[in-house]
């Protein structure tokens, strides 16, 4: 990824569950309830809801980290539903998704 300067990158590794049979919507449905959790928690968090926090902050953030990965890993397996059921490249999105930030200036190249 040299072509993007010193611009950094995260790399994470998440499997395929193998133990389910997702699809578009099971998957999309999935997503925006675990959207919903990470969002919940972080209306805990900041006390949005009126409810008090009772965690302390770094069990908080720890839970929201949490939460953050479920949306990930949701979100590679709807990935892997694109790519097994319809032929999507998802390495290729990635290009022009990057492509894409680059021209939205938000990477300089
Ligand atoms: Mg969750």
């Amino acid at each position: 990824m040299d072509r993007y300067g010193d611009t950094e990158f995260k790399s994470i590794s998440l499997p395929r569950l193998n133990n389910l049979k997702p699809n578009i919507e099971s998957t999309a449905l999935k997503l925006m309830e675990e959207a919903g959790e990470l969002a919940q928690l972080i209306g805990k968090y900041r006390g949005l809801n009126g409810e008090n926090c009772m965690m302390e902050e770094k069990q908080c953030v720890d839970r929201i980290a949490e939460e953050l990965l479920d949306v990930a890993q949701v979100a590679i397996s709807m990935m892997f539903v694109l790519e097994e059921s319809y032929s999507i490249d998802i390495q290729k999105k990635v290009e022009g998704h990057i492509r894409k930030l680059v021209g939205k200036g938000y990477i300089k190249g």
